[in-house]
């Protein structure tokens, strides 16, 4: 029937409007993971040239302090003495907090390289899936395309049987009406509209041999005695 063909073209533009935006969510996702990883990489650079200045503080400071220790050796008076333990005590304190930087530094770098690693992972996954959707979204299309063409064939070979009349009241209602523009009559009601047949039409439409339209919709109505219910 023409009409059950027509209907599957509007079903097949449908599904050919609607596909690509699956695929283009994919790909905003990609492209987020894309841009999570290139952060991550930078964070992990400015905590590596972190990690780098302190450790060059903690040499000087080291320096500095073995420096304070040997002048301990050599000193003249008490004052000086004291003075030089100060010192060191200090440098000592200095040393302990600038060791916590250096073992903070590396594990932030150790948590922002995980994340990196997780990240990467997530997006190979994605690349994945994006490759595999968009591999069947092409087969989809292409399965589309061949079974629009053979309905194509198929309809004008019944548009060569269907009465001229008959096909271009059809065509003309598919232009204004919405999905089934041929549709059943049950217990004297329109399908299509859901509004009832006047008596003598109906009966009229029963005997058959004539082609009719519903009053209220105008789409063309048919009868089947073994689908009335
Ligand atoms: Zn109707």
């Amino acid at each position: 029937m023409i009409q059950s063909i027509d209907i599957r073209f509007d079903e097949i533009t449908r599904e050919k409007e609607k596909t690509p935006k699956e695929i283009e969510r994919l790909k905003e996702n990609l492209d987020l993971l894309s841009n999570a990883i290139e952060q991550d990489l930078s964070t992990i650079e400015e905590l590596k040239k972190v990690r780098r200045t302190v450790e060059r503080d903690l040499e000087a400071i080291e320096s500095k302090f073995q420096k304070s220790k040997l002048r301990l050796n050599d000193v003249k008076s008490n004052k000086e003495y004291q003075a030089i333990l100060k010192e060191i005590e200090e440098q000592k304190e200095l040393i302990f907090k600038k060791e916590e930087a250096v073992i903070k530094c590396m594990e932030d770098i150790e948590i922002q390289e995980k994340e990196c690693a997780d990240n990467n992972g997530r997006l190979k996954e994605s690349q994945q899936e994006f490759e595999n959707k968009q591999d069947e979204f092409l087969q989809r299309m292409r399965d589309l395309d061949n079974e629009a063409q053979s309905l194509n064939g198929k309809r004008a070979e019944l548009c060569q049987k269907v009465d001229k009349n008959l096909l271009e009241r059809y065509n003309r209602l598919r232009k204004n009406l919405r999905g089934r523009v041929v549709t059943q009559v049950i217990n004297t009601i329109c399908q299509g509209c859901n509004l009832g047949i006047p008596p003598q039409q109906y009966n009229e439409l029963i005997k058959g041999g004539s082609i009719q339209s519903c009053p209220n919709c105008n789409r063309i109505i048919y009868w089947e005695e073994h689908r009335e219910v």
